[in-house]
């Protein structure tokens, strides 16, 4: 960063404190601006990536992923304004309006769905399930959409969980309570104990890419992978294997024990639009055509 070299290159006696650039600053406050805007001028929109059973290539369920369709900058992926949402505290209006359009695309679903209609996840932040009313919301917005709540999972990141209190363990249980599952996401990469799943209340692990990944290199990642997948089962919980990239990963995340998966294999994420004609092409019935690289 320039303005950090420059603070540095001041040399002895003559330290100033580092700060962003006022670009920087002033980039980021625009950027904050707009997208407190974005909600009421309806430029958020979700993307929907398929779950899919690996045995049998029948897509289980859609993750939503939010995008900003910025009026200056185009196309804005989650990567590059989430972090912004979750310092300003937008990340809770934002998350309520992805909660709701969500189980709407989940109600539209069932109407093409052959067989039992397809689950809608929805990546939740700590800051949500630590406001007092998450739960009274999620329970107002089943309600008013009419989705029932054995459709939506709840996921939440394993580092938010891990520095998270009992506030948000109390909403998690809570919900589950009211029939919506919970996700850890982006299992493994908080360094948190297995052990620990144990005492999470909780659902689906979903297990980071980057096991994935080394499951076709690795003979150590591919214990630990059975390691977990072992302990899942002991405690009864589904999992998911994200960031399926090939038929070999596919292959080997089966292999280990893997019941679930979701990647650009099988999919990328997409309109909903298209979410209806993936499922109205029999993706979503027990018997879905196998899987096969783009
Ligand atoms: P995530 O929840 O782990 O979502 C999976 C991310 O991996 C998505 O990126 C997805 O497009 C990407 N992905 C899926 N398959 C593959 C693959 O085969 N290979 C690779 N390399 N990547 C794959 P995306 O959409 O950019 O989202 C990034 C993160 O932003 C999400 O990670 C999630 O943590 C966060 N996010 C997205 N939507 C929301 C939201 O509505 N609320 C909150 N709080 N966070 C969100
Ligand atoms: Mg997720
Ligand atoms: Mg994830
Ligand atoms: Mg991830």
């Amino acid at each position: 960063n320039l303005a950090l070299r420059a603070a540095k290159s001041a040399g002895a006696g003559q330290w100033r404190r580092y700060e962003p650039s006022m670009t920087d600053r002033t980039r980021q406050s625009e950027l904050r601006a707009a997208l407190g805007r974005a909600v009421g001028e309806d430029t958020l929109f979700l993307e929907y990536q398929p779950i899919v059973a690996l045995g049998t290539g029948r897509t289980v369920g859609f993750e939503a992923l939010l995008r900003w369709q910025h009026p200056a900058h185009g196309r804005l992926l989650p990567g590059e304004f989430i972090d912004l949402a979750e310092e300003s505290g937008l990340i809770v209006p934002i998350g309520e309006w992805v909660l709701a359009s969500a189980m709407r695309a989940a109600c539209r679903w069932s109407a093409g769905a052959r067989a039992r209609a397809p689950y809608v996840s929805v990546n939740v932040s700590a800051q949500q399930f630590r406001s007092d009313d998450f739960v009274d919301t999620v329970t107002r917005l089943l309600a008013e959409t009419g989705l029932p709540a054995q459709r939506i999972v709840l996921e939440i990141t394993e580092s938010q969980l891990l520095r998270d209190d009992d506030k948000v363990w109390h909403a998690l249980e809570l919900l589950r309570a009211r029939g919506a599952r919970v996700a850890i996401d982006d299992f493994g990469t908080g360094y948190s104990a297995l052990g620990y799943l144990r005492q999470i209340p909780l659902d689906i692990v979903k297990l980071d890419r980057v096991f994935v990944r080394g499951l076709g290199t690795s003979r150590r990642q591919r214990d630990l992978v059975e390691g977990i997948v072992t302990l899942t089962r002991a405690l009864n919980l589904d999992i998911v294997a994200e960031g399926i990239e090939t038929e070999h990963q596919r292959q080997a995340s089966a292999a280990t024990g893997c019941r679930y998966g979701q990647g650009y294999l099988f999919s990328t994420p997409l309109p909903e639009a298209q979410t209806l004609r993936w499922l109205a092409d029999g993706r979503g019935s027990p018997r879905a055509a196998p899987v096969t690289a783009p």
